[in-house]
Order: structure tokens, then C-alpha cells, then sequence
């Protein structure tokens, strides 16, 4: 179905043209006839898949030709969201006359005030804590506001937000009076009081049914100690021909600490995280989608809605605290129709996180191990923590309809995931597709005794000083 079919307005359809999409994706062919009714939706989809445009295009639709005053809001957790939505919402809205604006903290405020009272806004995208700072100073009311959006909405609506939240909703024209639209990849079947609250009989479009990651990411679990972690990452980011890779640790100091490593073992690498100053956290992001490094290490703050194109490859220095944390992080690769990997590396004491993220997929992911790495174990040992065999783990794990280790997606050459050495399916090496081409003998995988000889699995043999972590020994 073409865009021309949705209801769009001409100058929007001009822009959606100039900016070189063919079709809607599947969000949006559902999702804006439904806005463009006046309905509250609640949107549903995989990451990358298109939300932003889903919610801005039938929002300028409606604006176009209308009054100019701030009669849309869209609500996002990150400041880095909020750019990217304003740029996207000002390539769609080039030929119009509306006015797109982003207010977001860390930043001085007074060019925002002046933006507002001055220049004056159709459609404000905002962080919750820096639209309340600009209210309060009186630069901006909320009263004609029409159309609330909030991206990221099980994050907006969640502990974290919902004072904020709450004191927003009250400055707007209450849900009768106004449409209003949640969209995210983990949106929670049983809405919060907040979210209940603040819409009126919502349309539901479900299309991420069971927090899936988008199709073309594959994903394999990485098993080693912990205090082996960061040579295994070095082997990884040394041996996979990536574009560009995220790595997502858990704690601001952790980034840092990471990415510092990383420079020394010579891969140039940027750090993102709430502790930088908006200035490092865009030049962060730029640099990356520049090119100028291939590495970002970041905080969860980088893991919803960010998109940079090319992101070859996700990987989760540290297990993710939830499911839906997962989902996000790996979500920033493979984006739109493009393929990407998502590696997680886990010591032992974080398989219980790992087991409810497999929990919630309703799959187990392939376990892999890195070929010519000193993982300082007897491959026996490594085979057998690999095959889950520490008891209780044995025991949860049997039955399960797919067993340890069967690869859960494949990738563009049809290969199983996770197998060889761990090449990008992206083609952004210009290699793509190469799972299968030269895969080593050393690669094994969980639910499989290793067949490949002892010296194959165990490497080349001792390669930098940490001690053997022996309290992790089978513990996987
Ligand atoms: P989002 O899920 O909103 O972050 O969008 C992910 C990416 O998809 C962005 O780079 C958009 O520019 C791109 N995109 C959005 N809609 C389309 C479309 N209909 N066709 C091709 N690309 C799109």
C-alpha cells in the first residue's frame, strides 16, 4: 500500500517522498489511519521499526493547515530521543510552515525560552524534567495542546517518570479534550494507573506480541568469568568485521572504566552515559554516526529509541537487568530491513537474568564460544559449563522446547547463528553473509559434547595475566 492511500496531506506526502521512503512500514500503514480518526492508540512495534513516522507524519497531517500554537507534545525519556524526533519531525514537516522544537535538559535554557516565546512552536518534543523547569518559568503553556505523544511510554509512564508525568498531565487540557498516543517496542499488557488515567478507549495495534526483537537480529550468549570479560571483548571486537558496535554496561563508572580499557588495547571508543554533559553526549552519538569511531560504549540511557544506521553489531558487556532491557539495547541494531548481531556476554552469577530474558523471548539462545580464546579452563570443563550441566541448571532447562545451543535465528545466508567466527550479517564488511564461509573448527555450542579437539576450543594458550576465575568454573 502506497502512502498516498493513508490520508496524509499532500506537502507531508511531498517530504515522505524527498526523504526516500517507497512504503509505510507495518506500524505505520496501521497506526496513522487510526491517528488520523482522533483516536488514543496504543502502539506496539519492534524497535527500529518505524514509530517516530508512525506518530509524526499523521500528526503534521492534522496541524498543517491549522492555528499556529503549541498544539502537540511529544514526551521522551532521553534527550537523545528527543533530537532525533525533532530532526525526523522537521525533515517530514520541511514543506510546511509548523514550527518543530525539542526541549531537553543539559543545555542552557535560554535559548529554549527564547525559542518558545519568541519563535513559538507547533510541535515541542520534550524530556518531562526540562518542559516542567520551562513551565514553571512561565516560557511555556500546555493549554491548546491537542495531541500528547509519549515515546518510550512503558518507560514514561513507570516509577521513574510518573511524578513528572502527572504533573504534566495536569497542565494539559484533560483526555477528553485531547488525543493522545503511547507508543513503544515493550509496551506492558496491563497498563498502569498512570497510563489508564490518561487516555480515553485506546485503540490497540499489537504488532511486538511477545517483546520479539526485530527479525533480523541474531543473537548469541557468550559464556565466560567475569574478570575475563574484558579480554574476551577485546578478542571479539578484534575479530568480527563490524561497522559500528554499541557496548552496554550497566553503570556510568563501568562505561567509563570500559571505554578507557578500550582505548588502551587501541580500539577507538566513545562513552555515553547520564554523567556526561550534553555536549560529550551528542559528539558521543555524532562521532559514531560519523564514522569517527566504530565503538560507543553506553549506559541503558542509549538503548531506547536511538537510531544510527549501520549498527552492525549490539553487545551487552553486562546481562541487562530486565527483558525489556534487552529488547531496547539490541534493538539498536538491525533496524528497519537491515541485519544485525547481538552478542551478550554473561559470567555465571548473571545467568538468572539471562534466564528471564529467555523467558520472556519463550527461546534459549545459542551459547558460543570465541575461538582462540585462553578461556584459562580444561575444554572439558568449558564444554561441559556450556552444556549447562551445573545441576540446577540442567534441570530448568530440560524439556524446554528448544534446547540449549539450537541457534534461534539464521541469518541472510540462512546458516545458523552463532556459528564460526563471529562475522557481521550486515554486509557492512563488505563480506556479507558469511557465517558459514571458514568456520573454524573451534566453535561449539551448548547441548552439543564439543566434538572439536581440546587445543581447538582451548586456543592459543595463555595470552594476558588474569588470574583463573576458578570460583566460575561450571557454574553456566
Ligand atoms: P524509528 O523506529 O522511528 O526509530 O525508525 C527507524 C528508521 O526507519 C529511521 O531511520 C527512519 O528514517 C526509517 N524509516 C521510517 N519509516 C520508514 C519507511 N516507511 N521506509 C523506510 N525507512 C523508514
Amino acid at each position: 500500500m502506497p502512502f498516498a492511500q493513508l490520508g496524509l496531506h499532500p506537502l507531508i506526502l511531498k517530504a515522505i517522498k524527498s526523504v526516500g521512503y517507497s512504503e509505510p512500514t507495518p506500524i505505520q500503514r496501521r497506526a496513522i489511519p487510526v491517528i488520523l480518526e482522533g483516536n488514543d492508540l496504543i502502539g506496539a512495534a519492534q524497535t527500529g521499526t518505524g514509530k517516530t513516522a508512525a506518530f509524526i507524519l499523521p500528526l503534521l497531517s492534522q496541524m498543517i493547515d491549522g492555528p499556529h500554537r503549541l498544539r502537540a507534545l511529544v514526551l521522551t525519556p532521553t534527550r537523545e530521543l528527543a533530537a532525533q524526533i525533532t530532526a525526523n519531525g522537521k525533515a517530514y514537516g520541511k514543506y510546511s510552515r509548523l514550527n518543530i522544537g525539542a526541549v531537553y535538559g543539559g543545555v542552557p535554557i535560554g535559548p529554549q525560552e527564547r525559542m518558545l516565546r519568541h519563535e513559538g512552536v507547533d510541535l515541542l518534543v520534550a524530556t518531562p524534567g526540562r518542559l516542567l523547569d520551562l513551565n514553571t518559568r512561565q516560557s511555556v503553556s500546555l493549554d491548546d495542546v491537542e495531541v500528547l505523544v509519549l515515546d518510550e511510554a512503558d518507560r514514561m509512564v513507570d516509577m521513574g517518570f510518573a511524578p513528572d508525568l502527572r504533573r504534566i498531565l495536569k497542565l494539559l487540557p484533560p483526555p477528553r479534550d485531547r488525543q493522545t498516543l503511547m507508543f513503544s517496542a515493550t509496551m506492558p499488557k496491563e497498563l498502569n494507573a498512570v497510563a489508564k488515567e490518561s487516555m480515553i478507549d485506546p485503540v490497540r495495534i499489537d504488532l511486538a506480541p511477545q517483546s520479539r526483537p526485530a527479525a533480523g537480529i541474531t543473537q548469541a550468549i557468550y559464556p565466560v568469568p567475569r574478570n575475563l570479560k574484558v579480554d574476551l571483548l577485546d578478542e571479539l571486537l578484534s575479530q568480527i568485521e563490524l561497522h559500528s558496535v554499541i557496548v552496554f554496561t550497566r553503570t556510568k563508572r563501568g562505561a567509563d572504566r570500559l571505554a578507557r580499557l578500550l582505548v588502551k588495547r587501541g580500539h577507538p571508543t566513545a562513552a555515553i552515559h547520564g554523567d556526561r554533559t550534553q555536549g560529550q553526549r551528542e559528539r558521543a552519538l555524532l562521532d559514531l554516526k560519523r564514522g569517527r569511531v566504530r565503538i560507543l560504549v553506553a549506559t541503558d540511557i542509549a538503548s531506547r529509541g536511538i537510531d544510527v544506521r549501520g549498527i552492525s553489531h549490539v553487545i551487552n558487556y553486562d546481562v541487562p537487568h530486565t527483558p525489556d532491557d534487552y529488547i531496547h539495547r539490541i534493538g539498536r541494531t538491525g533496524r528497519v530491513d537491515a541485519v544485525g548481531d547481538a552478542f551478550t556476554l554473561m559470567a555465571p552469577e548473571e545467568r538468572d537474568e539471562l534466564a528471564a530474558i529467555e523467558r520472556a523471548l519463550g527461546r534459549t539462545l545459542p551459547r558460543v564460544m570465541l575461538p582462540d580464546f585462553d578461556y584459562k579452563m580444561r575444554p572439558a570443563e568449558i564444554g561441559q559449563s556450556m552444556r549447562g550441566e551445573a545441576p540446577e541448571r540442567h534441570r530448568e532447562s530440560r524439556g524446554r522446547p528448544s534446547a540449549h545451543g539450537r541457534p534461534e535465528s539464521r541469518g541472510r545466508s540462512g546458516a545458523p547463528a552463532g556459528e564460526g567466527r563471529p562475522r557481521s550479517t550486515t554486509g557492512h564488511s563488505g563480506t556479507p553473509s558469511t557465517r558459514t564461509e571458514d568456520r573454524p573448527a573451534a566453535t561449539s555450542r551448548p547441548g552439543e559434547t564439543p566434538s572439536q579437539p581440546a587445543a581447538a576450543v582451548h586456543g592459543r594458550g595463555p595470552r594476558r595475566s588474569q588470574p583463573t576465575d576458578r570460583r566460575g568454573r561450571g557454574r553456566w
